[in-house]
């Protein structure tokens, strides 16, 4: 397994169980790749980026549960947003059943007139009437976002304080670069189709803390991670796999090899005859990627009661009270500060800002937003811009996306960017992590005696409420 970021964790902990020895290299000195946290010189934990989960990630539930991080995450059933102007709108499931179960917060949702609202209502039930397939997401030409909305006429307010507010925030990407296709889903599978697939699971630890049962549940079955292990290149004849070369002339062979790299990152690893022998290689350099810039302040005194908030018309898109999540974890909060995330996703416009630029604009912001914060003193802060935080979703991205399973017997890739038909989430990565690992033991024969490969990958929510009515449960494969 090269690469301990979520992909490579979930394969690997799914073939340790499934029997196999399981040896994981990782580059960095800790595990979690994007998804992870580290420890400031001033002895501070700061996640890379604040990550959330939604109650439709199935697979990332799972995988938490496996390595003993599930009671790590709280979830959240009340999403509160503010507007500039002190308007206050929360969204949360009421009795209705699905897909109507938000209808209630929906209608007093102060930040959107009633045309928005009128508007956001028929293309909900446009995606409805499809089963979260309608028809010109299957045109030979992939359709943005944006162009979706316009063709259903959606208002100004509705794009700029609705859709844009959710899925810049979860696909990472402006809605004219965003293919339907995701966009369409993110609100079938979230906010359509089961009344707890919107619900926001927290960390309530550093992200780095949530891994690691992961270490223990490869190395009890006889694996080892190694940690600070670049792997340089791959050794092969022809396209028979020999090794994976590492610095020093150390090398290490394997009876399958799983790359779980970022998409940018495995092309310069694979030799000339395997770049030949597996097409898909020379298409991941048309898989572009989207900027996240996450901005930690640490205020002198409580500024703020909620655990988070989404911030409407402004740069900062989402504000977490960091310190109220870490301190109902370990008890631990220091009630005198205060420490706050924000983030900005697709934050192409923050990467021609200096750092300090940044903290003056979200500081501003924050202090709009939260009036206490007006007089209270920051002490420190610091911004974190990751240039590449993921693939962009772009219309026809899809076609670029390789599968884990490659026309090299003995090779195999996982990652957000391979075809798992998510965009790139921990989600995303867990299943890719998942398919890897059922592809390396439907390649290798090692079945168990019953003849049947386990199957790792998790079904998503099953359709509840109405919806249940129009839509089968998926089955089990
Ligand atoms: C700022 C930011 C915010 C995000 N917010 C969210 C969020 O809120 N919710 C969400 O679901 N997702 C979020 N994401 C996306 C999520 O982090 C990724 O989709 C997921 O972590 C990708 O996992 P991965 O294993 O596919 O890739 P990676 O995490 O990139 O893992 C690849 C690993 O391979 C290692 N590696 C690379 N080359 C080598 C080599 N040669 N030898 C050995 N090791 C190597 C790397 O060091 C890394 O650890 C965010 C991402 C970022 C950057």
């Amino acid at each position: 397994m090269i690469g301990g970021g979520l992909a490579g964790l979930a394969c690997g902990v799914a073939l340790a169980e499934a029997g196999w020895r399981v040896r994981l290299f990782e580059q960095k000195p800790f595990l979690g790749g994007r998804a992870t946290s580290y420890v400031l010189p001033n002895g501070e934990h700061v996640d890379n980026c604040q990550h959330v989960t939604l109650g439709c990630c199935t697979n990332l539930a799972d995988f938490y549960s496996r390595v003993g991080s599930a009671d790590k995450i709280k979830f959240f059933d009340e999403l509160v947003f503010l507007d500039p102007q002190g308007r206050r709108g929360t969204m949360k499931a009421g009795f209705l059943p699905a897909p109507f179960h938000m209808t209630g917060s929906f209608l007093t949702f102060a930040p959107l007139t009633i045309r928005d609202k009128l508007s956001i209502a028929r293309a909900m039930l446009d995606i409805v009437a499809a089963k979260g397939k309608t028809a010109d997401l299957a045109e030979p030409r992939p359709i943005s976002m944006l162009e979706w909305l316009c063709r259903r006429r959606q208002t100004k307010g509705a794009i700029e304080r609705f859709w844009r507010v959710v899925l810049v925030s979860a696909l990472d990407e402006e809605l004219e670069r965003t293919d339907a296709r995701y966009g369409v889903d993110v609100f079938w599978k979230a906010f359509l189709m089961n009344s707890t697939g919107y619900r926001m699971g927290v960390p309530t630890v550093p992200l780095a803390d949530l891994y690691a049962g992961c270490k223990a549940a490869i190395e009890s079955r006889g694996g080892e991670v190694s940690l600070r292990s670049p792997v340089r290149s791959l050794r092969a004849e022809g396209t028979s796999i020999k090794a994976v070369q590492f610095d020093a002339g150390k090398e290490e062979s394997a009876d399958a090899y799983v790359f779980a790299v970022a998409h940018d990152a495995l092309f310069d690893l694979m030799p000339e005859s395997i770049r030949r022998a597996e097409p898909s290689l020379a298409n991941l350099s048309k898989i572009k990627t989207a900027p996240i810039t996450g901005v930690h302040l640490w205020f002198d005194r409580p500024v703020m009661d909620e655990p988070f908030v989404t911030l409407l018309d402004t740069n900062t898109q989402w504000i977490f009270n960091k310190t109220m999540l870490y301190g109902e974890q370990t008890g631990t909060a220091n009630h005198r500060e205060q420490y706050l995330q924000m983030v900005v996703s697709a934050s192409y416009e923050l990467l021609k800002k200096s750092r300090q630029e940044i903290i003056d604009l979200c500081l501003r912001e924050v202090r709009q937003a939260l009036p206490r914060a007006q007089a209270a003193q920051l002490m420190k802060s610091t911004v974190i811009k990751e240039v590449a935080a993921t693939f962009s979703p772009q219309p026809g991205v899809d076609r670029w996306r390789p599968q884990q399973q490659t026309k090299i017997p003995s090779l195999f890739f996982a990652g957000d960017w391979t075809a798992t038909g998510w965009p790139a989430t921990m989600e995303g990565a867990v299943r890719s992590g998942y398919l890897a690992a059922e592809a390396v033991l439907h390649a290798s024969a090692s079945l168990p005696a019953s003849g049947t490969a386990p199957q790792f990958l998790q079904p998503d929510l099953p359709p509840s409420g109405l919806i249940s009515l129009i839509v089968p449960k998926q089955k089990p494969k």
